[in-house]
């Protein structure tokens, strides 16, 4: 059985303790794999290396990280096949959307290394005086932990930039999806990264996480997860002042206006309910609808999910894959009790779908829709992070406003209609880090990405990322 190693100055090592995991693949419900069980003997030997290897990448002209970062870029093209085929047994998401994922995980990396050649720092005159600039300078070493949902994705969005910013990195990808992170370290070496700048540690978070998060000298987190975990980690790491990214839980909501073009709006929320088995921080798994139009909706909606294919994730014809694992498939599937005990009405899915063959003890869900429910239940608070969602009659725009704002979560809100000064009006008054105005999921990378309230802390994303990554220290000159 193949065995994840961790990546560690350039080269593949068991774990110190010559422990392993076992790693599932959720289409079939068994272990294909085993991952190291890292411990702090392992992050101390990752930041042994990092930190022999600091000062050299650091000086490393912005030139030459870009040329590393931009092949790192190319390799994962070229081997888009191969990783997309590793993401989808890992997850359980369709091979189709696994390729969409990489070739972003390529773009993350290409959009950095452009990054490290054009950032700049500002000056302030005073004028007569005295000339103050602004030195940006890599922190150091810096440590990110990502989560399971969009695997290779979400590690490179924090990788790339704290490499361009000439930092040394120790990240740790989910441990119940390990495999591309895995891959990733091979490209590395093929691109001529050198050693030491890119360790990757696998394991539980727990463990070998909260070992990361506690080591004194690593003087930076970037972490995406659960709200829960990003509590504890800032309760480690602030207490240290660690410079904290947090991008954390979301429950978004997706506003239907009657004035909508209700064609988009339906074809766009099936996407935006259950792309990646609705397993995306930004999915909308609240649907507020206008109740003019309600019932249309309603219809038009649910006749579209019914194309949606639950099957094999190597299938082309796939639409919606396998639950990451079996305790999170055991959680949706509590949701989707409780919703019933608090009156829910299950319009469709509603239930596990077992499979043949081979995929049969695979973790399988069809795509539920309920309505019936009051905005303020538990199954409209809380996070789910599955392939269900509510549908919820509103009235008027203030109405839809107080349900859009009444969970704890902030990260992502969608809003459809035609009419452009209330498309203004909700977008500055939702509380969320990012809206889309008759779209999901457009993504521009130079935008800040992140979340208020429990969704997180900090953001991500073009210079925002560049910024996060980098200690400003200012020089003030006094002028003869
Ligand atoms: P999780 O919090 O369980 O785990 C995330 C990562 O943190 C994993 O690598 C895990 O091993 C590690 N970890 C766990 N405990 C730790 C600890 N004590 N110390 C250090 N590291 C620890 O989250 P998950 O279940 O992997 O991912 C799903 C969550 O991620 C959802 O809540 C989802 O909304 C969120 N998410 C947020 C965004 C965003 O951009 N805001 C993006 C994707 C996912």
């Amino acid at each position: 059985m193949q065995r994840i190693q961790n990546f560690i100055d350039g080269q593949y090592l068991d774990a110190q303790e010559l422990g392993w995991l076992d790693n599932y693949n959720p289409a079939t419900g068994k272990v294909y794999s085993m991952i190291a069980d890292s411990n702090e003997a392992d992050i101390e030997l990752a930041y042994a290396a990092a930190k022999a290897a600091q000062k050299d990448w650091e000086n490393t002209s912005s030139e030459n990280r870009f040329k590393i970062l931009n092949r790192i870029a190319e390799l994962i093209d070229i081997n888009n096949t191969e990783f997309a085929k590793a993401e989808s047994i890992d997850q359980g998401k369709p091979f189709w959307l696994a390729k969409n994922e990489i070739t972003r995980a390529a773009q993350n990396f290409r959009f950095f290394a452009t990054s490290a050649m054009q950032f700049s720092s500002e000056s302030h005159q005073m004028e007569g005086f005295a000339i103050n600039y602004t030195l940006r300078q890599a922190i150091g070493v810096v440590g990110c932990i990502s989560p399971w949902n969009l695997p290779l994705y979400l590690f490179s969005w924090k990788i790339a930039p704290a490499l361009a910013t000439g930092n040394c990195v120790i990240a740790k990808p989910s441990e119940i999806t390990p495999m591309t992170a895995s891959l990733l370290g091979k490209i590395c070496n093929e691109a001529g990264l050198p050693k030491g700048v890119l360790n990757i540690v696998h394991g539980l978070g727990p463990k070998v996480g909260n070992a990361m998060v506690s080591h004194p000298k690593i003087k930076a987190i970037s972490f995406t997860g659960g709200t829960s975990t990003g509590k504890h980690i800032a309760s480690i790491a602030a207490p240290m002042f660690k410079k904290l990214s947090l991008e954390l839980g979301g429950k978004n909501p997706n506003i239907i206006f009657a004035d909508c073009d209700l064609e988009k709006a339906v074809k766009t929320s099936v996407q935006s309910s259950f792309l990646n088995q609705g397993e995306i921080c930004l999915c909308g798994s609240r649907i507020l609808v206008q109740k003019s139009i309600f019932e249309s909706f309603k219809t038009a909606f649910l006749e579209e999910i019914k194309k949606l294919k639950v099957g094999n994730p190597l299938n082309d014809d796939t639409k919606v894959g396998a639950i990451v694992s079996k305790m999170h498939f055991d959680k949706v599937l509590s949701y989707i009790e409780l919703a019933k005990q608090e009156g829910g009405k299950i319009l469709a899915g509603g239930h596990s779908v077992q499979l043949e063959d081979d995929l049969k003890d695979g973790w399988y869900i069809a795509p539920t829709v309920i309505v019936n429910l009051s905005y303020d239940c538990r199954t409209n608070q809380e996070e789910i992070f599955g392939p269900l969602v509510t549908l919820t009659p509103f009235d008027t725009e203030e109405e839809a406003l107080t349900m859009a704002n009444s969970t704890e979560y902030g990260l992502a809100c969608s809003v459809w209609t035609n009419d452009l000064n209330k498309a203004h009006r909700v977008a500055a008054s939702i509380e969320s880090g990012i809206v889309w105005i008759n779209c999901w999921l457009l993504r521009d990378l130079r935008t800040p990405f992140g979340g208020v309230k429990y969704s997180g802390v900090g953001r991500e994303g073009g210079l925002e990322a560049m910024r996060f990554f980098t200690e400003p220290k200012n020089v003030c000159i006094k002028y003869n």
